[in-house]
């Protein structure tokens, strides 16, 4: 069994995508050009946004989408413990800090009630991250944002399609972006990237920023951060496919919900109501996470831990002073989380194979529970940084 099969899924679409990538060759079409116009028409339109500025991937996108919202040497900008690096190494390289905040208990997200009291007079935007396909608790952060006058950017690198209380997520900040990265909801075959925005001055800003400031007549200094004709095309027939797709995520989720509520010793993911989770990963709680893992290995089925360290315990934010007290809901999940493998094409019997396999090793629990969690976890983080 396999965590994600990408081949599964181009086996699926395997003339189209070949198709595709035989006229971005005969056009020789290879670095922007019509393929990338045609992909970011198509993905503004199904977001439902005014503008997408593609660029070579989500960490660039976060990067150019500070750049274009006017970050500058000294800012702050609020994020939340638990995600991928890109998420605040891009804060650092675009000249910020960033400030982190603990997460929700229930939905593994930026809680928005820790967000005001780190708001300082150089705080200047809010990067939510839609986590697992999870949206955030947009309305409260939106209502922060507006009274202390800080921008949003949507990290929604795990969350295409989905959607907040009838809004997709990347409409509701000034600016939102994505990740194309081959084992994200919309992959490509290599690496790839966009920001959407429904403000002109971010879009013609990020769109220059991205391409060294512009053509000839350079108006700034940027970067090259181009989005090539060959992923464009690619996730252009993809991107047709999202809907069904993230359609198909959802029932795996649904499965395994109902098989796995009753376990004893097992938190099912909670979804936030009103809300359409895309689950880009489906994420179960076990304190005994590392025996369970260790259990699943040895049945051959792969498990992944998003992420095993809180980011401000890092040690690339050693600097920061941070302790695990700081970040108490933040540090817990990081201990007992643990994704099981979920993609569109996961059939019913490996879906039931991973079942079986959890209620074996909860089976084995209650007869011969161990040492308790206490035991095995107590010193996880001040142990190894
Ligand atoms: C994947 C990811 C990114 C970065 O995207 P890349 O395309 O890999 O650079 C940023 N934020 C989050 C939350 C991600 O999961």
């Amino acid at each position: 069994m396999k965590f994600v099969d990408l081949y599964a899924q181009y086996q699926t679409i395997r003339e189209e995508i070949d198709a595709a990538i035989a006229r971005v060759i005969a056009d020789s079409a290879f670095v922007r050009g019509r393929h990338v116009a045609d992909f970011e028409t198509a993905f503004a339109k199904r977001v439902g946004v005014e503008h997408c500025v593609s660029c070579a991937n989500g960490t660039d996108a976060l990067y150019i989408a500070m750049k274009s919202l006017g970050l500058r040497d000294g800012d702050e900008v609020i994020t939340t413990a638990h995600s991928w690096i890109a998420t605040s190494e891009t804060v650092t390289q675009a000249g910020g800090q960033p400030v982190f905040c603990d997460t929700e208990q229930d939905y593994f997200c930026l809680d928005p009630s820790q967000i005001e009291s780190k708001i300082t007079p150089r705080t200047r935007g809010i990067i939510p991250v839609h986590l697992y396909g999870q949206p955030v608790e947009m309305d409260t952060i939106l209502q922060i944002a507006k009274r202390h006058e800080l921008w949003i950017i949507e990290d929604c690198a795990q969350a295409h399609l989905a959607t907040y209380r009838g809004q997709m997520v990347g409409t509701m900040g000034d600016a939102a972006t994505f990740s194309f990265y081959p084992g994200k909801n919309l992959g490509a075959m290599g690496d790839a990237g966009c920001l959407v925005t429904n403000r002109d001055d971010v879009a013609d800003f990020a769109g220059l920023f991205a391409n060294h400031g512009g053509k000839n007549q350079h108006l700034m200094e940027g970067i090259n951060s181009r989005l090539d004709g060959l992923q464009a095309a690619i996730l252009n027939v993809k991107l047709a496919y999202l809907p069904e797709w993230t359609e198909a995520r959802q029932q795996i989720a649904n499965f395994y919900d109902q098989r796995l509520a009753q376990v004893p010793g097992i938190s099912i993911p909670n979804r936030r109501p009103g809300c359409g989770h895309v689950f880009h990963l489906y994420v179960i709680q076990s304190t005994q996470r590392d025996a369970l893992r260790e259990h699943l290995r040895e049945l051959d089925i792969p498990t992944s831990i998003n992420y095993p360290c809180p980011l401000p315990l890092l040690p690339a934010y050693r600097c920061l002073g941070a302790t695990a007290r700081d970040f108490p809901t933040a540090v817990r999940h990081a201990e007992n989380i643990l994704a099981l493998p979920l993609y569109p094409e996961l059939n019913e019997k490996d879906m039931n194979r991973v079942v079986r396999a959890i209620e074996t090793f909860q089976r084995k629990m209650t007869d011969d529970p161990g040492p308790s969690p206490h035991d095995t976890h107590a010193d996880t983080f001040t142990a190894g940084l």
